[in-house]
C-alpha cells in the first residue's frame, strides 16, 4: 500500500463506478486474479482523457482488456486503440471482451512480446498507457519515446512497488531485487529526460505521467 489504507478506502468510496460491462468484467478479473488498473488509475485515466481526448491510444499490457475497453468508453472523441499482450491464454480472452464490450471495432490486439511488437510499429500516437511487466519498462521506454507525438501524454502503472521503491535494495528480497533496481533506473530516467515532463504521483500503486515535450518546456 503506497498511501494509508484508509484513506485508499475512503478516496475509493467517493468513486462513482464504471459502465455495467467494465463493473462485470472487474468482478471476472477479481474472481480469476487477473491483474487490472486500481480504481485510482480509473478515476485517473478517465480525467487524462477528457483532457487530452487522444484520437490513438497505445497500451503495453492488456490482460483481459478491462483497460482498453475503460479507455474506450471513457474518451470522449472516437480514438484507435492498439493494445499488446503476450500471454496467450488472456489474449483470447481480450478479444471475446472487445466483442462484448462492442469495442472490436477500435481496439486492436496485437499479440506478442512488446520487445518485439514495438519496434515494428508504424505512426505515431498520442496516449500512451504502460501496464506491462514492471522490470522492462526500461527497456520499453526509448520505443514508447520513439513513438509518442510531441505533447503526446504517456502514462505509467505499479511504479512504486506497493512502497518498497524507498528501501535500500538489500531490504527488498532476492526475488524483487531486479524490479527494485530495475524500476529505480526506469524513474530517473523518465524525470531526467530531455524529452519528458514527468510526475510521480503516489496513488493507487504509484504512477507517473509524462509529456513529451516540444522545444518549449
Ligand atoms: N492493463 C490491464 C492490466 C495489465 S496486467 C488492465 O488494467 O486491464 C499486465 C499484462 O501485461 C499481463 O497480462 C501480462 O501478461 C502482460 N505483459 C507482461 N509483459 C509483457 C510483454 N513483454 N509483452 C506483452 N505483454 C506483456
Ligand atoms: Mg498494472
Amino acid at each position: 500500500m503506497v498511501v494509508e489504507e484508509r484513506l485508499v478506502t475512503y478516496i475509493n468510496s467517493l468513486d462513482r463506478g464504471n459502465t455495467e460491462i467494465l463493473d462485470e468484467l472487474e468482478r471476472e478479473a477479481k474472481r480469476s486474479d487477473v491483474p487490472i488498473i486500481r480504481k485510482e488509475m480509473q478515476s485517473f485515466l478517465k480525467v487524462m482523457l477528457g483532457m487530452k481526448k487522444p484520437k490513438k491510444i497505445l497500451e503495453v499490457g492488456t490482460a483481459i482488456g478491462f483497460s482498453a475497453i475503460l479507455m474506450a468508453e471513457y474518451n470522449p472523441v472516437s480514438c484507435e486503440i492498439t493494445t499488446i499482450e503476450n500471454y496467450e491464454k488472456r489474449i483470447g480472452i481480450a478479444k471475446k471482451n472487445f466483442e462484448r464490450a462492442g469495442k472490436q471495432e477500435i481496439i486492436h490486439l496485437l499479440e506478442g512480446d512488446a520487445k518485439e511488437v514495438l519496434p515494428s510499429l508504424q505512426g505515431t500516437f498520442d496516449f500512451i498507457f504502460m501496464d506491462a511487466a514492471k522490470g522492462q519498462y526500461l527497456h520499453f521506454l526509448p520505443q514508447v519515446c520513439r513513438l509518442l507525438e510531441t505533447d503526446g501524454i504517456l502514462i505509467s502503472d505499479n511504479v512504486l512497488q506497493n512502497g518498497e521503491i524507498i528501501e535500500s535494495r538489500f531490504a527488498v528480497t532476492r526475488r524483487k531485487r531486479t524490479i527494485h533496481k530495475r524500476m529505480r533506473e526506469y524513474l530517473y530516467e523518465l524525470t531526467h529526460s530531455e524529452e519528458f515532463a514527468t510526475s510521480v504521483l503516489p496513488i493507487g500503486d504509484g504512477i507517473t505521467i509524462s509529456v513529451k515535450k516540444g522545444s518549449r518546456i
